[in-house]
């Protein structure tokens, strides 16, 4: 019922080079692919190179973030029409390194959220507790702060547009994955809170995992009833890890 979407997270990587072996890697290698949808999400200066190489529609294209404005004097900002214009179908919204390094509240994301979606285009939101968090047993609290910012902007219907990223902060490049468990529980507890909004959008709510996800353990946290996908970020950077875990999904 909901089909799943791995997603690639390249961050600031690479080169123009890179990008165009990478397009070309990924693009070869899912044409065989069934019944999940897999996009990649280069940085802003490689998106007019990605939609010519991705043209034939396997591999989608998307952005890794957006302005939450629409055009004006906003220096070195990026808007959603823009990212429209060169074919973007994704667009990542609220990473944890945008939180944290840019200082994004949940506010300007849920206004991303909608910038994004009057635009055509799918966000991504990411959402995920730190260790310390963790650690504290406030990860629940800390889901639910997140989602509620969101929703009390921009309303419940904005879920049925977009996707969600769990992914854990302590788990994003350091190799330290979540085990499948505790990816589950944290999935199951994003779909009953938006459920106690509309459990119709609850269940057509696509969530993905990220957080060190990698062809060795991708099969087993794609198999958890709540998760939906991957949004990856390291081993997106190697055409063939990233098409084991594309078929880890299928
Ligand atoms: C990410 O940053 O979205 C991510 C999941 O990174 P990694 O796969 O490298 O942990």
């Amino acid at each position: 019922m909901r089909a799943p979407l791995i997603a690639g997270n390249w961050k600031m990587n690479g080169s123009k080079r890179d990008a165009q072996l990478l397009f070309g890697g990924v693009t070869a290698g899912a044409a065989s692919l069934r019944g999940v949808e897999v996009a990649v999400c280069p940085p802003f200066p490689y998106l007019a190179l990605g939609e010519a190489e991705l043209a034939d529609g396997v591999v989608r294209l998307g952005a890794q973030d957006v302005s939450a404005e629409s055009a004006g004097a906003y220096t070195g900002e990026v808007a959603a029409a823009m990212l429209a214009e060169f074919g973007c179908r994704y667009v990542i919204c609220g990473h944890s390194e945008r939180r944290e390094y840019h200082a994004e509240s949940d506010t300007l994301i849920a206004r991303k959220l909608q910038s994004v979606i009057a635009s055509g285009m799918r966000p991504i939101l990411c959402i995920g507790e730190t260790l310390e968090q963790r650690e504290c047993g406030e990860t629940e609290a800390v889901i639910a702060a997140q989602l509620d910012g969101v929703l009390q902007v921009a309303g419940i219907e904005v879920f049925a547009a977009l996707d969600i990223a769990y992914e854990p902060v302590w788990a994003i490049g350091t190799g330290k994955t979540a085990t499948p468990e505790q990816a589950q529980q944290v999935h199951a507890f994003v779909r009953a809170r938006i459920a106690a909004s509309d459990q119709r959008i609850a269940q057509g709510l696509r969530i993905l995992y990220g957080g060190s996800m990698k062809p060795g353990n991708a099969a087993e946290l794609l198999a958890q009833p709540d998760i939906d996908g991957g949004l990856i970020g390291g081993a997106s950077l190697d055409a063939d890890d990233f098409l084991a875990i594309c078929r880890a999904a299928e």
